[in-house]
């Protein structure tokens, strides 16, 4: 990582604010962007964290991203809630969208809700912590409206996006479960990284632009475009079609259809089910049962090279605190990106420079 420079966390939220603000947003939807992003870096996930800054500013130049918009409430039976995220900041809907379903969760012990039409909403696993702030389990299915990227198990081409999948559970008193990932073999930002760092990707993960197996990440980032395999082969296939189907059509929203047109837009679709264990009567079986039962999951001896069998939602942790005290490590290439976008909003080097440092 020798021309990596590293941030600290609160210099790089104010480096994001300032593009996002000046690229037309209020101070309310630059902080919710900010933090977002910087949260994904925290928590490992680099690949939706403010690298994807410059296509944000992108999308809303060529009019894919519509600033300082609100969710719209489509449909609201308590139990059942359906929003359109209008093209406004994902991670604007994304919180509005979770805060509604939350409060009717909270109410009736359940909240199953659709989300359409929203641009980008990031790592979903931050909605499944905005629910955990709330004491509640949650399920997410998300789709992805862009260039289809991933192929189906024996397909030959790419068909939907990396269609990501959701769990979240509070645990009292302790650290959460959140299990988050695409559900295709590596997120599409990993294999971005690999192509501008010259290395090849583990066999068996994408294909080239005639269906054949490939090493090569060129084939996933320039064209002719190849596509990325999904994970756990026909099994997380299905699962990518479920996302599909549940984030992009039973939400109200669209499925993927077609080469994309080029755009830099990129929308998300999302299903979700919220449920409060209280309400349910089961809040104290599941506390207990979960201790019992991670204590247990977790106490299987380490295969050789693993120092400890971990949880979903550990790693994440383990990052956030590596990186709130070292500082978010940002590759030439992003951060270059990051100043071409400050300059598509007026705002100039030396100005981003100066908050970085
Ligand atoms: P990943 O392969 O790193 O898997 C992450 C999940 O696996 C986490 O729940 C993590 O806690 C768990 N995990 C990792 N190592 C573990 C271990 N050793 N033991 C136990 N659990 C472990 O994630 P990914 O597939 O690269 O996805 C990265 C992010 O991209 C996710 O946050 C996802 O939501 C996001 N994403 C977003 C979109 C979108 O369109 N908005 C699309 C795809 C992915």
């Amino acid at each position: 990582m020798a021309d990596y420079r590293t941030i600290n966390a609160a210099s790089l939220t104010e480096v994001v604010r300032a593009i996002v603000k000046a690229g037309g947003s209020t101070d309310r939807e630059a902080e919710l962007v900010s933090t977002n992003l910087v949260e994904a870096n925290l928590k490992g996930h680099d690949s939706h964290g403010v690298g994807m800054i410059p296509r944000y500013i992108e999308s809303v130049k060529e009019g894919g991203l519509t600033l300082n918009g609100h969710v719209s409430v489509v449909m609201d039976a308590g139990v059942m809630l359906t929003l359109d995220g209008n093209q406004g900041y994902g991670q604007v809907m994304g919180y509005e969208a979770m805060e509604l379903a939350a409060e009717r969760a909270k109410r009736n012990g359940v909240c199953v809700m659709g989300l359409s039409n929203a641009h980008h909403i990031g790592r979903i696993g931050h909605w499944a912590e905005q629910c955990i702030g709330h004491g509640l389990v949650s399920i997410h299915f998300v789709n992805v409206i862009s260039r289809p990227i991933v192929a189906p198990w024996g397909g030959g081409d790419g068909r939907h996006g990396t269609n990501p999948f959701c769990v979240g559970i509070p645990r009292p008193g302790k650290d959460p479960i959140v299990l988050d990932f695409a559900t295709s073999k590596i997120a599409q930002g990993k294999t971005r990284v690999a192509h501008n760092k010259g290395v090849e990707l583990a066999p068996g993960t994408i294909i080239d632009s005639e269906g054949k197996p490939t090493t090569n990440p060129r084939y996933t980032v320039v064209p002719p475009y190849g596509a990325i395999l999904p994970f756990g082969e026909h099994k997380g296939s299905g699962m990518a079609l479920i996302c599909e189907l549940l984030g992009g059509a039973l939400s109200g929203g669209v499925t993927a259809k077609g080469p994309a047109d080029g755009r830099r837009q990129v929308i998300n679709g999302m299903f979700s089910i919220l449920v409060d264990p209280n309400k349910m009567g089961t809040g104290e079986n599941l506390a207990k049962e979960m201790e019992g039962y991670v204590a247990w999951h977790i106490g299987s001896p380490p295969a050789p090279g693993v120092d400890h069998v971990q949880i979903a939602g550990e790693p994440e942790r383990a990052w956030k605190k590596q990186r709130l005290a070292e500082g978010v490590p940002v590759d030439p290439t992003t951060w270059e990106e990051i100043i071409a976008a400050g300059a598509k909003v007026g705002l100039e080097k030396a100005a981003i420079e100066k908050i970085a440092a």
